[in-house]
């Protein structure tokens, strides 16, 4: 198969013919249609990621057809169109059985644990718990976007913030994982506030949703522009960036009991940010994490869209081939793009 592969942290990765995979016992074997590029492939090439042994083939936002199952694999078959959580769980583990399969402690990760989707095939493990099955209403580019920035969004928003209707959601940082959060946040009722240093992007995120913007670039005092906005501060706040700055404003900007969720990564040099920790504990603030979501919860996100209430196709970009995402994940830290870019040809 024809796979893009690097075999050193920050060398630029090579297209290349590898073998073909096969699957595992519990696992198929998925021909990539649709790929999605993420800024955690990005950090997963710089070496951010423990996970990920060299020689490797990074993507992770995947849809496809299953070409082969192994002997255990029940609910799927050969012709199937799916699409995979970033994260696929164990489905043996504590937090599996729980329905937590997005922080298993055995997880299949493709493109961090395992090879990933940036080539023709990608083998998945753990079929069985993971995969979902995918509308027919729904073309593979729109499914390839679910799969970590959409769900991961719906999950900080829906799940994790437990957004209302009525209630202001400060969003920072309008790459994937912000627009779809304001989209969603919009979807749910609720008033999303875009920040972000590009009046381009803020504009896209006024055409999905977002009923206010702030230029980080303009202001001195981002918190307190979204406090002013909100007469008090957000009642939900998403850094969806990952940056401590983002970080530290997405939190010191929320109204007393304010829910902050951190979804954009947090890793290398900004592993550890500073918190306002003070204002946590004064104004009883709840902080959380989010980290992709369960394959179980997608028919509530797929019933959204199938209604079109949600519309993910509207954040996609450019579409690119395997070749042109090369010079696009290496240079993906200055990426300027609106919305999505996925790989549509191999
Ligand atoms: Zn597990
Ligand atoms: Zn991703």
């Amino acid at each position: 198969m024809k796979a893009m592969y690097y075999d050193a942290f920050e060398k630029t990765p090579e297209i290349r013919s590898l073998p073909d995979p096969t699957p595992t016992e519990n696992g198929v074997v998925v021909k990539v249609e649709a790929t999605g590029l993420c800024r955690s492939d990005w950090h997963g090439w710089m070496g951010h990621d423990a996970d990920i042994r060299l020689p490797h083939v990074p993507g992770h936002e995947l849809a496809g057809i299953v070409t082969a199952t192994g002997r255990g694999v029940m609910r799927y078959k050969v012709g199937d169109r799916v699409t995979v959580p970033f994260v696929s769980g164990c489905g043996r583990c504590g937090e599996c059985r729980s329905g937590n399969q997005q922080v298993c402690e055995a997880q299949f990760q493709p493109g961090f644990t395992h090879w990933g989707s940036f080539a023709e095939y990608v083998a998945l493990d753990f079929a069985d718990q993971n995969l979902v099955h995918l509308p027919e209403s729904m073309d593979f580019k729109t499914a390839a976007s679910l799969g970590c920035r959409f769900a991961t969004s719906f999950r900080a928003v829906a799940d994790q913030a437990r957004v209302k209707g009525g209630e202001w959601v400060a969003v920072h940082g309008c790459g994937g994982v912000g627009l779809s959060a304001i989209m969603i946040a919009a979807a749910l009722g609720a008033h999303p506030i875009a920040i972000d240093i590009s009046e381009e992007k803020l504009a896209f995120a006024r055409t999905l949703g977002a009923v206010a913007t702030v230029n980080g670039r303009d202001t001195d005092d981002v918190a307190g522009a979204v406090k002013e906005i909100t007469g008090g501060g957000a009642h939900v706040s998403i850094d969806a960036l990952g940056h401590p700055v983002t970080c530290f404003n997405s939190i010191k900007n929320l109204r007393r009991r304010g829910r902050h969720v951190q979804v954009g990564l947090m890793l290398g040099d900004h592993a550890t940010p500073e918190i306002p920790m003070a204002q946590v504990i004064g104004h009883e603030l709840e902080i959380y994490g989010s980290h992709g979501m369960q394959a179980w919860r997608y028919d509530a996100m797929l019933s959204m869209i199938a209604s079109g209430k949600l519309q993910p196709q509207q954040l996609i970009g450019r579409e690119i081939s395997l070749e042109e995402a090369v010079p696009a994940l290496v240079s993906m830290d200055r990426a300027t793009d609106l919305g999505i870019s996925v790989i549509t040809r191999f």
